[in-house]
């Protein structure tokens, strides 16, 4: 075994005794850098970033047999997102838990002596970075949070407003959705900012493809090994040309870079039913037919590009579209 298994062992967070089930692992081999925090599963049908994540860590722990020369700097911490809804294999038990990471909603939870599922884990999670933070002191941290869709068809990465993020996620070749943060409210990359973590925090969420879709694993380790050499934890010559081969593969022909113009909102008991067929990244023009609820049609407002056309049971957004911002595509 690599010794490295041990090292990792001793520089584990010493202040997360509540909550061991969060830790899927962390890799430190002494050598100061940033803090990398690698989140799988915040929505607990999504399974390939957990599985991800446990490969990644074991990876790392072995990849001195085989290459002697690898260095490795700064701290991974792996963490497991909605363990309760997980456990169920439900997007949430209560409430989305990706939706919750608000100030308001955070001041409200911890004056509440009962707590819904969604309300422990937010708590929890934010404790347990908040500790990984304090624990480590970085002087950049970079938080990468995993998922999968329900429709297949395309990978991709959503970021906030940093430049830095911008930068990160083109290098990890997958397309680049700018302005996703704009139409939703609550999600962990809204939280992870400077206001709340008292430092500089570039937080990316990657879209690895189709829930049950094996491959979205190998997508979401290709991800994850990428966006390790981007931030400078590891040197781009340890990583195999096989991680960007994959997701260049499967995003051949979309656009490197685009951004939301449209969010449909799905409210409770407005029956949402998408018209079946659509994958990530199709077009889609000016009032085509996408979906029905209880009001009637519903015709897209203008023409672009649809993503996270919505074919499950929970959630809140129905579809977003999108428009390129050049005419690049990957491949
Ligand atoms: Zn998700």
């Amino acid at each position: 075994m690599s010794t490295n298994f041990h090292r990792a062992a001793h520089t584990r967070p010493q202040t997360h005794r509540a909550d061991d089930q969060r830790l899927i692992g962390v890799f430190d081999e002494n050598r100061r850098g940033p803090l990398i925090i690698m989140i799988g599963g915040i929505h607990g049908n999504e399974k390939a970033g957990l599985k991800a994540l446990e490969y990644l860590i074991k990876m790392l722990e072995v990849e001195h047999i085989t290459n002697e020369a690898f260095q490795f700097t700064g701290r991974l911490i792996a963490i497991r997102g909605n363990i309760q809804a997980q456990k169920v294999n439900k997007r949430y038990i209560n409430r989305d838990l990706n939706r919750m990471f608000r100030n308001d909603l955070l001041q409200t939870v911890l004056t509440k002596e009962e707590r819904t599922a969604e309300e422990k884990e937010l708590v929890e999670i934010i404790d347990f970075i908040k500790n990984s933070i304090a624990d480590y002191h970085p002087d950049e941290i970079f938080v990468l949070d995993l998922h999968t869709t329900t429709a297949a068809g395309g990978i991709f990465t959503i970021i906030n407003d940093s430049p830095e993020a911008l930068e990160i996620s083109l290098d990890l070749k997958a397309p680049v959705i700018e302005g996703f943060l704009r139409g939703i409210k609550g999600t962990i990359l809204h939280y992870l900012n400077a206001d709340n973590v008292h430092q500089n925090c570039t937080a990316l969420c990657f879209e690895a493809g189709q829930h049950e879709d094996p491959l979205s694993v190998n997508r979401c380790i290709a991800a994850a090994v990428n966006f390790l050499s981007s931030v400078g934890a590891v040197e781009k010559l340890h990583i195999e040309p096989r991680h960007h081969r994959i997701l260049h593969e499967y995003a051949a022909g979309h656009p490197i870079h685009s951004r939301l113009i449209y969010t449909h909102k799905i409210v409770e008991g407005d029956q949402f039913r998408m018209e079946p067929g659509f994958q990530n990244f199709d077009p889609i023009h000016e009032n085509q037919l996408l979906a029905n609820d209880i009001n009637g049609p519903i015709y897209a407002p203008s023409t672009g590009l649809i993503v996270m056309p919505h074919y499950q049971e929970q959630g809140e957004d129905g579809f977003f579209i999108v428009e390129p911002l050049s005419d690049k595509v990957i491949g």
